[in-house]
């Protein structure tokens, strides 16, 4: 069997084409297993594992609380296991240790205690208005019934649970397809649901190629829902494949995340937040800060103070303390972000500082790429446009607010913002930002509480909070008549129907 078989139907088994691919240290190049290669034949199987265990109610038949208790015993497990998913989720994605341990493993945990908490709301149906006709009427939050998850590599262990953890909860089945780059994490999570409690067939797990494999999941008649995270090309795409059975599908895609420094705003707090916005695991997070906006006033300053900070983010091993800035993902990822980087300098914005791959013997075999700082940037260039998904911070100058809150709005991208300034003036201008997301004086800060999800081409729906859980349900109104008999309806027109009338 594979190193990280398929998890189907309760069991781990090998693809039924006995197909399997490597998995690799991005850090090192080094070998960490071979992994079960899902084809059409596995999706539909796990497909027909999920329908049968939706189906049969055992998981979605339960009282929500029921199904929390589960849940909670997840989160338990992921607590005990915290170490070895770490390090094995360091390893798989190319993460620094504490990226891993914060941002993925810790967040696993506490999805699924957040959403374990806000499941039992689901078992009180809503009340809603007063019934003209007398009637007692309610709201039902269902299950869709079969989701389809698609994940990306840049939070692998996060985005599973995110997704599982809602779509658990309300009492769905899943198929998960993780990114082939980094599957193992979310295959030790479905040992981890199996030991909790997890009825069979309820979690699939099927890591295989996204054209092909993922691409059944959007098609088959049996799934009700996809929920997609990963760039805005392939989402178009999941949505077209989705709408031939018109399934419920959330999107969440690609950023272009600006920070504008406001005038009145700490430059302590300006310079290590916004190397933290752009920097944070390598730039490769959807909610990358890549560009920063700054004042013609404040400019020269905030530049000279971003270079010399810069030499202080150390690049290196993921698993050394320490360490702020791992590899990419990939070579494929390297290429494309060398790519913008000699194109950043093509269209006149000013590289000052990296820009190259980092000197040192232990970084050879991995795909390092320095810390990138381009300035003179202005807001029709490429790198002002597109995702570069890489270490690379872009300065842009603003003669005011309102040119500030322009360009911040002016790609077709509308995932987060942030704004650094006093907090009052700072809100102000959040509000004026097109994003599903603004921080003020922070930055990254995503809690399993509040929604999370984009504007514009950054996404449909949101995820998390009691909003994205609801996106995991149907609603059902139930209509309960006044009346268990045929006087007082008043159909046809007729208010009371005539006594004896019907023998
Ligand atoms: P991606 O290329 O879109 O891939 C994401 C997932 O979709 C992978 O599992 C991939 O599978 C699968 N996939 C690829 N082609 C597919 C197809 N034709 N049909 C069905 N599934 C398909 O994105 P990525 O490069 O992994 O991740 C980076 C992107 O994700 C960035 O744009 C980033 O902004 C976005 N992202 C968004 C959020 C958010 O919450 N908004 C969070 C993180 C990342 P394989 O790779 O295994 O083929
Ligand atoms: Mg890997």
């Amino acid at each position: 069997m594979a190193d990280f078989p398929l998890f189907i139907d309760g069991e781990f088994r090998d693809a039924l084409s006995g197909a399997t691919f490597e998995t690799r240290d991005p850090a090192t190049g080094e070998l960490i297993g071979t992994v079960a290669e899902a084809g059409v034949d596995d999706a539909r199987a796990a497909i027909a594992a999920a329908r049968r265990a939706f189906d049969n109610g055992r998981w979605s038949g339960l009282a929500a609380t029921e199904r929390a208790e589960v849940l909670q015993r997840v989160a338990g497990g992921i607590a005990a296991r915290f170490d070895e998913l770490a390090q094995l989720e360091a390893r798989d994605s190319g993460s620094v240790l504490t990226k891993a341990q914060a941002a993925d493993v810790g967040q696993a945990m506490s999805w699924f205690a957040a959403m374990a908490e806000l499941a039992p709301l689901l078992d009180q149906p809503e009340a809603l208005p007063p019934s003209p006709f007398g009637s007692t009427n309610t709201l039902r939050r269902e299950p869709i019934g079969v989701c389809a998850a698609i994940t990306p590599w840049n939070f692998p262990l996060a985005m599973a649970a995110w997704k599982l953890s809602m779509a658990l909860a309300a009492g769905n089945t899943v198929v998960l397809k993780p990114a082939e780059q980094t599957p193992c994490t979310a295959l030790r999570l479905a040992e981890i649901l199996r030991d909790a409690g997890v009825p069979d067939g309820v979690v699939n797990v099927i890591p295989g190629p996204g054209p092909g494999t993922g691409e059944e999941l959007c098609i088959h008649p049996d799934v009700d829902k996809v929920s997609f995270t990963g760039s805005t090309a392939v989402g178009r795409h999941i949505m077209t494949l989705a709408a031939g059975t018109l399934k419920t599908v959330t999107l969440e895609l690609g950023g272009k995340s600006a920070q504008i420094v406001l005038d009145d705003a700490d430059l302590d707090l300006v310079i290590d937040g916004a190397l933290y916005a752009g920097l944070f695991h390598s730039g490769q997070a959807c909610t990358a800060g890549s560009r920063l906006l700054v004042s013609e006033a404040r400019h020269d300053e905030v530049v000279e103070r971003l270079r010399a900070r810069m030499a202080d983010v150390t690049v290196g091993l993921p698993l050394q303390p320490g360490v702020n800035v791992g590899p990419l993902v990939s070579q494929e990822q390297l290429d494309t972000v060398l790519g913008y980087i000699e194109l950043g300098e093509k269209e006149g914005a000013t590289l000052l500082v990296g820009g190259g791959r980092p000197a040192g013997a232990d970084l050879a075999g991995g795909f390092f790429v320095e810390p990138t700082l381009f300035t003179d940037v202005t807001a029709d260039m490429t790198i002002a446009q597109e995702e570069i998904f890489g270490p690379v911070i872009t300065v842009l100058r603003y003669r005011d607010e309102d040119e500030a809150v322009a360009i911040a709005n002016g790609t077709p991208y509308g995932l987060a913002a942030g704004v650094w300034g006093e907090p009052i003036h700072a809100g102000a201008v959040a509000g004026r930002l097109r994003a599903g997301t603004v921080w003020v004086n922070d930055w990254h800060m995503l809690s399993p509480m509040y929604p999370f999800g984009g504007f514009k081409q950054s996404g449909i729906g949101r995820e998390h909070g009691l909003m994205g859980l609801l996106g995991y349900t149907e609603a059902k109104h139930v209509h309960v008549a006044a009346t268990t008999t045929v006087e007082g309806h008043p159909w046809f027109g007729l208010t009371v129907a005539p006594q004896g009338a019907q023998a």
